[in-house]
């Protein structure tokens, strides 16, 4: 039986408003009694973590991350996305099926928790494709999916076009209560664009995706979950349009949640240097005034969660220009300090507030029992010191992807320990 105690930590946990400094207590996995600091002197064999100076809030939650097993193993795999996902304070993350061959089968989710039982100390949980193939034509079997461990269904990477056969789905997600993580992007207009449709794809003479793209889609799926009372979450929202889709489906229906990403919250289409496919990605970089209003809305909390889209690649398949590079930036290893630095420090929200976009939220989105520091709970638990600074060195990253558009950015937030199901997955100190 594994136990340990977090000594004079502040203890940040937004789901029973905890915000000051205690003692933590856990064995066998579980949270098993928070008391006021330096109450109890024995010990016994405990493993003790002194968190004095340091934060300790609910495990961070991910509900969008690409780890690219089966076939691009050589982007990342299941188990280096997981020890990534680790040393980003992650104890859970949500696992896309967009592989080759594309998850979409009750065996291969079985395949899939087998793989992340052997590999990984976090929970790894896997999404089922809404259709076979994700070629939009035939739809999988999601009660089976949800059967064998499935936490969602998700076309990510691109959308179900066909609206009957997507109403279809949701219909069925409904009688199996499982939430649709939906890609919003309408394939008839985004014409080969690589970039946000505006200023800079004029300057750097590239064909753009425009705000429309992804608003036509979240629209025709915001109006089919209130038609089928299918849980929808619109993955990563990027414009002004989307927050104003989002906020007003809200007023009428309660199964709708949104995500936006740490990448449109600190960077916009005019950061991008130069034509480099490192800040190539799907949905691109939009505008300040986009930017704005996804700010806005995470700090009022009507966009429910931060997601990272983590999305590896190859260094030779991003060393390209905006053409030939793939989609997509790694975003674990970064994700907390980010939104760290550009919402909490620089004062648009509490820290209890952003805990509760990355962990207390997505967790009520997959009706999980994590997220919130209780007694009897998982022992899910981030400790990070908020006042370190550093500078983001993707040499150091877990991840066999280093396609990332904030090397060098200062940031504040450091992870220290991360500890799932009692155990610690990632420690700082002993990784140096
Ligand atoms: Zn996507």
């Amino acid at each position: 039986m594994n136990k340990m105690i977090i000594k004079n930590g502040h203890l940040i946990d937004p789901a029973q408003g905890l915000d000051g400094v205690y003692d933590m207590f856990v064995s066998d996995g579980k949270i098993t009694d928070i008391t006021e600091p330096n109450t109890v002197s024995d010990y016994g064999d405990a493993d003790i973590i002194d968190a004095a100076g340091l934060y300790v809030f609910p495990g961070l939650i991910d509900l969008h991350v690409h780890f690219r097993e089966p076939g691009f193993e050589y982007k990342e795999n299941i188990e280096t996305g997981a020890r990534a996902a680790a040393a980003g304070g992650f104890t859970t993350v949500c696992m896309m099926p967009n592989t080759k061959p594309v998850i979409d089968t009750p065996d291969k989710i079985r395949a899939a928790v087998k793989k992340i039982s052997e590999v990984t100390g976090i929970n790894v949980l896997p999404i089922g494709a809404i259709t076979m193939g994700q070629e939009g034509k035939l739809i999988t079997d999601i009660p089976g999916m949800k059967a064998a461990g499935a936490c969602a269904i998700s076309e990510d990477g691109k959308s179900v076009m066909d609206a009957a056969l997507m109403k279809k789905a949701m219909q069925i997600a409904k009688e199996n209560d499982i939430p649709i993580f939906d890609h919003c992007e309408d394939a008839t207009l985004v014409r080969g664009g690589v970039m946000n449709e505006g200023k800079r794809s004029v300057e750097l003479n590239l064909p753009g995706i425009a705000n429309r793209v992804e608003e036509i889609i979240e629209e025709r799926d915001i109006r089919l979950a209130e038609e089928t009372g299918a849980r929808l979450h619109l993955c990563h929202c990027t414009t002004e349009g989307s927050v104003k889709l989002l906020e007003a489906a809200k007023e009428k229906y309660r199964n709708i949640s949104g995500e936006t990403c740490p990448h449109y919250i600190a960077l916009t289409e005019e950061d991008i240097p130069f034509d480099h496919g490192n800040f190539k990605m799907n949905p691109p970089l939009r505008t300040d005034r986009d930017r704005l209003a996804l700010k806005e809305a995470v700090t009022k909390g009507t966009m429910d969660v931060i997601s990272t889209d983590h999305a590896p690649h190859s260094r030779e398949e991003k060393e390209q220009s905006f053409l030939k590079a793939p989609f997509g930036i790694v975003g674990l290893e970064t994700s907390f300090a980010v939104c760290y630095t550009e919402l909490v420090k620089k004062g648009k929200m509490t820290i209890s507030g952003l805990i509760d976009r990355m962990s207390r939220r997505p967790a009520e989105i997959l009706k999980r029992q994590t997220g919130v520091l209780k007694i009897g709970y998982p022992a899910d638990i981030t400790i990070a010191d908020l006042n370190e600074e550093y500078e983001i060195d993707p040499s150091t990253f877990k991840s066999k992807g280093v396609n990332t558009p904030f090397t060098g950015k200062k940031v504040f937030g450091r992870i220290k320990y991360t500890i799932s199901g009692g155990y610690k997955v990632y420690d700082q100190e002993a990784d140096r």
